[in-house]
């Protein structure tokens, strides 16, 4: 028996996927093998429906936990204990007394309130059916801890499985992260501005399977870094969920000068949108995504009017995934908190959008007018200008020289 236990996850959306089951499974175990790199944990094994991760180390379940709670495509995991049962022709009776006694050692120094325990038999031959293991056991966990039984609200859930010549208990279930494996739906680029919807709209299409990459627009020399530094605060916080993902930071502040020279200023926020998403277009290209996506929401602020979002849109070839428009802002920045962004994103900036423009936006610009602007400019040349002078930020989970040195260790 390995000393920490064994962990098991299990997965329920990817249960469904049919014949591509195969594919999510493996994504999934490949996840969490990386996504605990350098803990003391062994190799992943597949059971039914199952993922088992020895751990080696009780002390490091709090960090591996934090860890696996991160994991798309995990329904819910806990951390299991084995207890050998003996021969299957032996005494049931005693080999669950035996499982009784190793649940009251790992008790020892709780307080249990109250409890249940809910035994599941995945072996039939067992001589004892799964509600007379649940009240042998129950009757040794309220004999030594002075817990009542509580089927309906109980605050410890003592799981039980039994299989054949050993069973697994578990005290705690931790819920997983829900969605799909992330790299199973494909590649996307995200528009991350350093504001609270971007952020939550990328979580949002990782927690869908895919991988995300960002890229921000910002307007240094002619604003401060504030933006900028959000952004790959952002980008850091955002990896641990998907491991590897690459920022593309972008100056945009002469592609900006250049178009107020051209356009009036109640077109200019539209226009830097578009200009955005064509740039945005031609990086997705060059990286393999497929899609684009933002963090707008229908009617939010000015510019994401319906007829804004249909002009802005209309810039792109690439499908441009939406995924908050139908939401509040309340529950986006419930969301954002959630995810951990929230804080990041709140601390005041000079956001590139800011600039040159007036505080009333035109809330229906017309494409036609919109066109007219932009063939007074270079947009090919802006977007290829700007293409070339982007910094691309790579990102990976756990960072590199942790695992290197990890790895030296091992
Ligand atoms: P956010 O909270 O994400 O900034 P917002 O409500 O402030 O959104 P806008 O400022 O209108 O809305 O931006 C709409 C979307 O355009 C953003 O969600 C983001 O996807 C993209 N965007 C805006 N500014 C930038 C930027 N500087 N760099 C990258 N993307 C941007
Ligand atoms: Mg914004």
């Amino acid at each position: 028996m390995v000393a920490g236990g064994v962990i098991v996850l299990r997965y329920h959306e990817i249960a469904l996927k049919g014949r591509n089951r195969p594919f999510f499974v493996r994504r999934l175990s490949d996840h969490v093998a990386r996504v605990t790199a350098g803990l003391p944990v062994g190799a992943v094994r597949r059971a039914s429906a199952r993922l088992l991760l020895p751990l080696a180390d009780p002390a490091a379940w709090p960090e591996v936990r934090a860890r696996l709670a991160r994991v798309f495509g995990v329904a819910n995991f806990a951390r299991a204990h084995e207890v050998p049962l003996g021969p299957r022709d032996g005494d049931p009776g005693a080999a669950i007394s035996r499982v009784g006694t190793a649940i009251v050692g790992a008790l020892a120094g709780t307080t249990v309130t109250s409890f249940r325990v809910d035994t599941r038999r995945s072996d039939k031959q067992f001589g004892l059916t799964s509600p007379e293991v649940n009240r042998l056991l129950g009757a040794a966990i309220q004999a030594a801890t002075g817990a009542r039984v509580d089927l309906e609200h109980a605050a410890l859930t003592v799981g039980v499985e039994v299989l054949p010549e050993r069973a697994f208990f578990a005290l705690e279930r931790v819920a997983g992260a829900g969605g799909l494996p992330v790299g199973t739906s494909g590649r996307v680029l995200a528009l991350l501005s350093g504001g609270i919807d971007s952020p939550v709209a990328a979580w949002r299409m990782m927690r869908r399977g895919c991988r995300v990459d960002f890229v921000h627009f910002h307007s240094v020399p002619f604003l401060d870094r504030t933006s900028q530094e959000k952004a790959r605060e952002l980008h850091r916080l955002l990896l641990p969920w998907e491991l590897e993902a690459d920022l593309f930071l972008v100056p945009f502040g002469e592609v900006q000068r250049q178009i107020v020279t051209a356009v009036l200023r109640p077109l200019r926020v539209v226009l830097y949108r578009r200009t955005m998403l064509r740039i945005a277009t031609a990086l997705a290209r060059a990286i393999g995504a497929e899609a684009l996506v933002t963090g707008e929401s229908l009617g939010q602020v000015a510019s994401q009017t319906l007829t804004n979002l249909a002009v802005i849109g209309a810039a792109t070839d690439l499908p441009l995934l939406r995924p908050l428009v139908g939401m509040d802002k309340g529950e986006i920045a419930a969301e954002a908190a959630r995810i951990g962004t929230y804080e990041t994103s709140i601390i005041p900036d000079q956001d590139c959008c800011q600039l040159f423009v007036p505080r009333h936006p035109a809330t229906h610009a017309r494409l036609q007018q919109v066109l007219e602007a932009e063939r007074r400019l270079d947009v090919a040349g802006l977007v290829e200008l700007a293409v070339r002078a982007a910094e691309r930020v790579p990102g990976r989970f756990p960072p590199l020289e942790v695992r290197a040195g990890a790895a030296a260790a091992s």
